[in-house]
């Protein structure tokens, strides 16, 4: 990932796809135009790596010239193109092809053909790295495009976000989601997730997701979800994972603007914490840590029965129910800490003492991600 100016890019095309789709446009027009010698003439500022690269593969003797053009402001294709350079040489009788390095709205292009509408050139090509067909707006022929691409800012190879990534080798395509901060808080039933999600949430500005509390929400306003998971709630049981991934997609969709997320009690099974990557993937995001609150098996039972007292909650009030929510934990959850470690995201926290020591611990932990 890079950072321009305020935004984030994504790495989108390699350096490698690039100078292979170069060398296939340089044989292709290399053959196309013969014996003749052609003028390319590059767009700039964004085409100098396009016509650099192009030259040094074009296997005939070629002429090289720039016209410069202005069109975007900041990420924003405008209609208004300035023309900086003209052309300098006379073309007359010449062989041209246009060398660009993105062909967007079609703008530029425009620009391009109304400079060359007095000149007798012999022929006049286009030729570009990339277009963007559902940008595209005008008629003109593209005789040699080289990636199709969708309809997404993109920096690097020439092109630039306000000035910046035109030396960057490769090209980047802007993040959908700006900046994610997302965190898993792990642990057993009673380890204190909910109570330390409310501070931490404050403290970084994120939105707090806990499927529990999003069933109990739906259990007692007698949904068809919260009649789902009731029968396995009350049992102590998981709810089965697909009625919980759709659940907790529709609550990351409900928070499209979120500055990022606190799962808790999220994902419980692999097969969560893989959909969970999708889903933060589809975002251009991802988790950045798993953070568990690490307690024994004792002191979880007499926290929760001690919760059960005053809570109302069904699963905290008897120690059978109790212990099966610990035990499924280990069975199934607990296996996620492998799933993390194994991209060094996993840190424990140790869960016993105060509120404050432990929202301390998770704190400096959170800063040194
Ligand atoms: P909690 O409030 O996190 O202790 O969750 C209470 C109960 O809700 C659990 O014992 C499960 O029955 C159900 N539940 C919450 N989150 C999940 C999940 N990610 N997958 C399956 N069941 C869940």
């Amino acid at each position: 990932m890079v950072k321009l100016h305020d935004k984030y890019f994504k790495p989108f095309i390699s350096a490698k796809q690039i100078d292979d789709v170069m060398q296939r446009l340089a044989t292709e027009i290399a053959n196309d135009v013969g014996d003749e010698i052609p003028v390319f003439v590059g767009i700039l500022n964004g085409s100098f790596m396009v016509v650099s690269d192009f030259v040094k593969k074009y296997p005939k003797p070629c002429e090289v010239t720039f016209i410069k053009l202005a069109s975007y402001e900041g990420v924003k294709s405008t209609e208004d193109i300035q023309r900086l350079i003209g052309l300098t040489q006379d073309l007359t009788g010449r062989t041209v092809i246009i060398l660009e390095d993105i062909i967007d709205t079609g703008n530029t292009l425009a620009e391009v053909h109304r400079i060359f509408k007095n000149e007798k050139v012999k022929s006049l090509k286009i030729a570009t790295l990339f277009y963007k067909p559902e940008a595209y707006k005008k008629d003109f022929k593209l005789h040699y495009v080289g990636i199709e691409i969708p309809n997404k800012f993109i920096v690097g190879y020439g092109l630039d976000y306000d000035g910046l990534g035109r030396n960057l080798p490769e090209v980047y395509q802007i993040k959908q989601t700006q900046h994610m901060t997302n965190l898993v808080l792990f642990g057993p039933p009673g380890a204190g997730k909910g109570t330390q999600a409310e501070f931490l949430k404050e403290k970084y500005d994120l939105v707090h997701i806990s499927t529990g509390d999003v069933f109990r929400f739906n259990i007692k306003n007698e949904t068809a979800l919260g009649m789902l998971a009731k029968s396995y709630i009350d049992k102590g049981q998981l709810v089965p994972d697909q009625v919980t991934i759709d659940m907790l997609n529709a609550e990351v969709e409900k928070n499209a603007g979120a500055k990022g997320f606190i799962f808790d009690g999220f994902p419980r099974t692999n097969a969560q914490a893989e959909s969970l990557d999708k889903l933060m993937d589809s975002k251009d995001s991802q988790i950045n840590a798993m953070i568990a609150l690490e307690v024994e098996d004792e002191i979880l039972v007499e926290r929760l029965l001690g919760r059960g007292k005053t809570s109302g909650r069904a699963d905290d009030a008897n120690e059978t129910i109790i212990r099966n929510r610990i035990t499924e934990y280990y069975n199934k959850t607990a296996i996620l800490k492998d799933y993390y470690s194994a991209q060094d995201k996993y840190f424990g926290v140790n869960g016993v003492g105060s509120i404050e020591e432990i929202t301390e611990r998770l704190s400096s932990t959170i800063d040194n991600l």
